[in-house]
């Protein structure tokens, strides 16, 4: 499962726990078949086929509408976890990894849904301007504009555009992430260590901006222009330990 030129490759039951830096997965768990009947109804392949074809949904808006192409994606399923993304050295290469574990649920439901896939894209996008310094407010910046980027390319997939909930289409999925844009969040709500809650703070911003609150005098920008707003502020960070008070203030 990969494209001809080998841009995209899917690695069918990656080995080991999470990825680290640079991971290297074996080629010969790229699934391929010269006949129907290796690809049948389990949820190992299922889980292959969904991740392969929402990535390809991804990469084609990556590329449409955020005008950015990656040179290599290699996508890793696991039984084992919900969504990861790795750091890699090599320019331009993504290291997605899609689980079936929702809370420990064996075989649970696919995470390779668009709005995470593209989360998980997004992160890879990030790394080549923000770290991911967890002891820092730089893991925070990193995951709100990773959510920011999942709602704005799901936006454009789905027939009736988001939903501003991430993994809002599978519903134990989103009970488990729990994190719904349009709710107001504040920065100092949660722990630093809560990475993803604390998070929303960014991503409702981008709520607001995009749709407006009236009540607040919030002006509706579109989801369009506050897009160009945000990834023109990515492009002026310079210090790749930027935290979220950078953001606000660049
Ligand atoms: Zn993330």
């Amino acid at each position: 499962m990969k494209t001809q030129n080998n841009r995209i490759r899917l690695y069918q039951q990656i080995p080991g726990p999470l990825p680290g830096f640079d991971p290297v997965w074996p080629l010969n768990i790229i699934p391929q078949t010269t006949n129907l009947s290796s690809w049948d109804n389990s949820t190992t392949w299922k889980h292959s086929i969904q991740a392969y074809h929402a990535l390809e949904k991804v990469d084609e808006k990556f590329q449409q509408k955020i005008n950015y192409q990656f040179a290599n994606i290699n996508i890793g399923t696991q039984t084992s976890f919900g969504a990861f993304a790795s750091r890699s050295s090599i320019p331009k290469t993504a290291f997605i990894v899609f689980g079936l574990d929702n809370g420990g649920i064996l075989n649970g439901p696919n995470f390779a849904l668009y709005d995470i896939v593209a989360h998980e894209l997004g992160h890879c996008y990030l790394f080549n301007n923000i770290d991911y310094d967890l002891s820092e407010p730089n893991a925070v910046l990193h995951e709100g504009i990773a959510d920011i980027i999942g709602t704005y390319v799901e936006n454009f997939i789905l027939p009736n555009g988001t939903d501003w909930i991430a993994g809002g289409e599978e519903p134990s999925i989103k009970t488990a992430i729990g994190r719904n844009h349009q709710i107001f969040s504040c920065y100092t709500d949660y722990d630093l260590t809560d990475t993803h809650q604390k998070s929303r703070a960014i991503s409702n911003w981008f709520y607001s901006i995009s749709d407006g609150i009236p009540s607040e005098n919030i002006l509706s920008l579109g989801i369009e222009q506050s897009k160009n707003i945000t990834l023109e502020a990515v492009n002026r960070i310079t210090d790749s330990k930027a935290s979220v008070y950078t953001f606000k203030n660049i």
